[in-house]
């Protein structure tokens, strides 16, 4: 797992669409086909988990990448 930088944290939480926020965590969906920064393909949506423990319910099958920025896990969502 790597650790994202400032700068890029930046450039995709003001790129992106906010989508939903509740519970410590916050979707943006992917409006712009930025690259996700583990496999450079781009993703459908980024979710940021700020809590320590999250439970996410996935309503489809999907690819994920995964990095981290201070306290915040940063999931890339991959549709097959
Ligand atoms: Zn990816």
């Amino acid at each position: 797992m790597s650790v994202m930088d400032d700068s890029e944290y930046e450039h995709l939480t003001t790129s992106l669409t906010p989508h939903e926020s509740a519970a410590g965590v916050t979707t943006y969906r992917n409006t712009v086909a930025i690259a996700c920064p583990a496999c450079d393909d781009p993703f459908d949506d980024l979710v940021i988990c700020r809590d320590e423990y999250n439970s996410l319910e996935l309503s489809m099958l999907l690819d994920l990448c995964v990095t981290t920025h201070n306290d915040e896990t940063l999931l890339f969502t991959h549709k097959h």
